[in-house]
């Protein structure tokens, strides 16, 4: 299998791993993924050690407001964001799933190998953002 193809599989795996964990429709969470771009979303930093990539911590701008930056990291043992739904309500947002889509793609192209959504304890059974 070359590398493209080993990278669009193991990013389609985990965006139906996603889905189904969360119990997020796959429409949605692809909504997410395809809204990722550099002018919206950035990687502030990317943490490794001994050859995975541990997290990522990022900027991801407000959809409904522009402007706005909401500050997210996700990591083996949790995820926290600067936004309300987050903060507040205790809800896994948008930015966060849209880190973890991240945290897998730079894990993905950096060492051939995807974030295992089952290793993720913290994520199973969240209520998530509408
Ligand atoms: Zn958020």
């Amino acid at each position: 299998m070359g590398s493209a193809e080993a990278l669009e599989e193991g990013a389609r795996r985990f965006l139906l791993d996603l889905s189904g964990t969360l119990g997020v429709r796959l429409s949605k969470i692809l909504d997410l993924y395809f809204s990722v771009e550099p002018r919206r979303a950035r990687i502030l930093e990317i943490v490794e050690e001994r050859g995975k990539v541990l997290g990522v911590r990022m900027a991801v701008e407000s959809s409904s407001r522009r402007g706005v930056w909401h500050y997210v990291s996700v990591g083996p043992y949790g995820a926290k964001c600067t936004c309300e739904a987050n903060t507040i309500k205790g809800l896994i947002c948008r930015h966060i799933i849209i880190a973890l889509i991240t945290w897998n793609m730079v894990s993905l192209i950096k060492t051939g190998q995807g974030v295992d959504i089952g290793s993720l304890g913290w994520l199973k059974k969240q209520p998530t953002e509408d």
